[in-house]
């Protein structure tokens, strides 16, 4: 059941989408002075290394954060752009965590979160991790951070786990659900986790990745999530980022051969009424420089 290690897809193009979105909504977010409480359902390890075996042997985030890195501004769409604000906040921060001119460390998600936070004592980050190894190497890493009563790593499930928190005690919360979606009913406890949470607090922020792959439980998520938002009346925001075809090719020996992850989305629930203007600039460069085939694409579109 647990075989995914997200070390093998850290620094990806689907974390580049993710953790670019998650910024700029945090940034919104830690704008205003009052308690932010932060969920992330499904946390990971925390910290990964590029330069180790798993980031290695797939070689994926030198497709993704690697490649955004080394393409110089001017690349990026003409000659006279510079990055995206939100896509040069991403690599800024992400750079934060390295020593000049290095690129071995990638920060996942609580380290992102737990980035932003630091400096408010009031704010609370809450991570759920059920693998035993990950939830282990989560809890040594968020430790180093002495972060005290602020940073909280929980070996629950995340889906189930984020209700007895809803609503949090500051009625301001962000929620990123990150599953491996390595079981398929993770796609229908993600609308059930969602169709709960907005029961007990409809005006929090939801962030969730999906992956867009030929298979009908990916493709009917964001299409429930819509209708899910539409009917609690709250406005939404689904951004995607496709670098390549999802065609099967055939390689010289005529082998078929599948693409991996060709595209990805993040769907917001109550998003900041920034974003959309903010992502559309960002992911327009992304696609550009991570594109793997002439099918690269995204999309930025609201509702609600
Ligand atoms: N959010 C992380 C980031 O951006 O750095 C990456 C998370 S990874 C995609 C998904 C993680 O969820 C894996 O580490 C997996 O072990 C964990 N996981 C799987 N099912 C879970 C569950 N029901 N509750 C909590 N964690 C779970």
């Amino acid at each position: 059941m647990f075989s995914y290690r997200h070390a093998f897809h850290a620094g990806n193009h689907a974390d580049v989408l993710k953790h670019t979105v998650l910024l700029a909504v945090l940034r919104h977010m830690t704008q205003k002075d009052t308690a932010l409480h932060v969920f992330d359902t499904h946390a990971g390890a925390g910290l990964y290394r590029l330069d180790g075996d798993y980031a290695q042997t797939s070689g994926e985030a030198a497709d993704g954060y690697l490649k955004l890195i080394s393409s110089p501004p001017e690349e990026a769409v003409n000659p006279k752009e510079n990055k995206a604000p939100a896509l040069q906040d991403y690599l800024d921060t992400v750079a934060s965590f390295n020593k000049p001119g290095s690129h071995k460390v990638y920060p996942g998600s609580p380290f992102l979160i737990h980035h932003l936070l630091q400096a408010r004592d009031r704010d609370r980050l809450k991570l759920f991790e059920l693998h035993p190894t990950d939830a282990k190497t989560l809890a040594g890493n968020i430790a180093q951070l002495n972060a005290g009563r602020m940073v909280s790593v929980l070996q629950e499930d995340g889906f189930e786990g984020l209700k007895k928190f809803l609503p949090p005690p500051s009625r301001r919360a962000l929620v990123l659900c990150d599953p491996s979606y390595e079981i398929k009913s993770d796609y229908t406890r993600v609308v059930a986790m969602m169709t709960d949470a907005l029961k007990r607090f409809a005006t929090g922020t939801y962030l969730v990745w999906y992956p867009i792959i030929p298979r009908p439980e990916a493709h009917e998520l964001p299409r429930k999530l819509k209708t899910l938002a539409n009917r609690e009346g709250r406005p939404w925001l689904n951004a995607t980022l496709t670098v390549k075809s999802s065609k099967l090719s055939t390689d010289k020996e005529g082998e078929v051969v599948r693409p991996g992850l060709p595209a990805s989305g993040m769907f917001v629930i109550n998003p900041p009424h920034t974003l959309k203007t903010s992502l559309t600039v960002a992911l327009r460069q992304a696609a550009t420089c991570l594109a793997q085939d002439k099918h690269k694409a995204f999309e930025v579109e609201t509702g609600g």
